[in-house]
């Protein structure tokens, strides 16, 4: 290999280091290295130092060719002659490898943009540079917690929505924990996690956050839930209160759900099973209107005669129906009165269900109507939401919600990556024109 030596480094690409020796097998590939420093100072008394003898290192770098590779570095140790020099011996350092760590800092900066920026598992870095999980799992707190911390990351905020995720699912032994996204609306960006989805947890980082920047917040966006509500101020007060359009829809299709699943049981005796009348149109019962087709339509028709005797489902589809009419209205003031009529009709109907979301409705009457005006909605924040499940389904559920966090903001939350110089295309036309 020795005439391949000037390759080998070439391939390495570690400015300071000679490479001495490379062996591979199917497992590893072996690179022996040793810098190339021919003589040091000593850093104590100036005086020259005397190199003494070396020391043998491990270090895991970025995969060879498919291969995890082994750097073996031949670490020099110096002594410095003074006798009233207190230093005595020392090893020498490297800008590419920290003192007892067990990647190169090009390993570890790579790992935490793959697990951050991709959203790959951590378990797959580790097994394709062969370390354990912490080791990656370290290095992608340690190069990725600056870049959340950077408050250039996240600039002036004019809409803000706040949306709960669950983070750990109910088990045996707690219920299910949620936590809280901070989402800009207009950049499609989040800007913080936090744990928990009570008033509490929403006042604890308004009450963190800098008041300056929280006053430029011009309109929050949430779903209807109270806690949000009451946890928006005092830190948020002054913003205007927007409920989101998606999750308004979602509050009528859930008194549909809850009305059908009442009426089968009553009629039925038994949960919805696969040739139940209602049971079969549950999905067409929560498709707006207009994008029934005349099948659909007739379908829905015939299974509402069926299986709902006294018209409480129907009822009910008419009441998500007219909550969804407020969103096609073209004006605010023909939003208002469509609303206001969805509350009226609700509250004199004779289905508790439906009463109910008539006072759901009616306790959010402004928040739902903000919309018309300010046009915000955490309609955008779907497609993060996507993300944060990418994020979540790759880490197989997360014990630690920092963690969570970490990476649901290094892959989410807006973080400017540096750009990779391109290689150019190796062949100028492609095979596939089409492709
Ligand atoms: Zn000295």
């Amino acid at each position: 290999m020795s005439d391949g030596i000037g390759l080998a480094e070439v391939l390495l690409g570690l400015p300071g280091f000679g490479v001495l020796d490379v062996v591979e097998d199917d497992a590893e590939v072996v690179i022996a290295i040793e810098s190339t420093t021919t003589w040091t100072h000593c850093r104590t008394c100036g005086a020259r130092a005397e190199p003494q003898d070396r020391m043998r290192v491990d270090i895991r770098d970025l995969a060879c060719f498919g291969r995890p590779a082994r750097l073996v570095w031949n670490k020099r140790r110096w002594r410095c002659r003074e006798s009233l020099c207190p230093a005595r011996t020392w090893t020498e350092q490297s800008e590419h490898v920290d003192a007892q760590a067990v990647l190169t800092r090009r390993a570890g900066v790579e790992a935490c943009r793959q697990v951050g920026e991709n959203a790959r598992p951590v378990a797959q870095l580790a097994d394709e540079l062969g370390v354990c999980w912490w080791t990656i799992m370290n290095a992608v707190i340690e190069h990725g917690t600056p870049l959340v911390d950077d408050p250039d990351r996240i600039g002036p905020v004019r809409q803000l929505g706040v949306d709960e995720t669950s983070f750990l699912a109910a088990t045996a032994l707690h219920p299910t924990v949620y936590a809280t996204g901070l989402i800009d609306l207009q950049r499609h960006v989040v800007i913080d996690m936090v744990e928990g989805n009570a008033a509490a947890d929403l006042r604890r980082w308004t009450t963190n956050a800098d008041p300056g920047w929280l006053a430029g917040i011009g309109v929050v966006a949430t779903d209807l839930a109270e806690s949000f509500r009451a946890g928006l101020s005092p830190g948020l007060a002054h913003a205007r209160r927007v409920a989101d359009p998606f999750h308004v829809v979602r509050v009528g299709n859930r008194c549909v759900d809850q009305v059908r699943r009442r009426v089968q049981n009553e009629t039925l005796s038994h949960r919805g099973r696969k040739a139940d009348p209602l049971y079969r149109i549950r999905k067409l019962l929560l498709t707006g209107a207009e994008r029934l087709d005349e099948r659909g339509s007739e379908r829905m028709l015939l299974g509402l005669r069926v299986g709902d005797p006294h018209d409480e489902l129907l009822g009910a589809w008419l009441a998500k129906e007219s909550v969804r009419d407020v969103y096609l209205a073209d004006t605010p003031t023909d939003a208002a009165t469509l609303l206001d009529k969805a509350i009226v009709g609700c509250a004199s109907d004779e289905v508790s269900e439906i009463r109910s979301l008539g006072k759901t409705l009616a306790s959010w009457r402004t928040e739902i109507l903000a919309h018309h005006d300010t046009g915000a909605s955490n309609g955008p924040t779907e497609g993060l939401n996507l993300c944060l499940k990418k994020v979540k389904r790759c880490g197989h559920g997360f014990r630690s919600f920092e963690n969570y966090r970490l990476r649901v903001l290094l892959h989410a939350g807006g973080i400017a990556w540096p750009e990779r110089p391109r290689p150019p295309r190796i062949r100028s036309r492609s095979p596939h024109p089409d492709a």
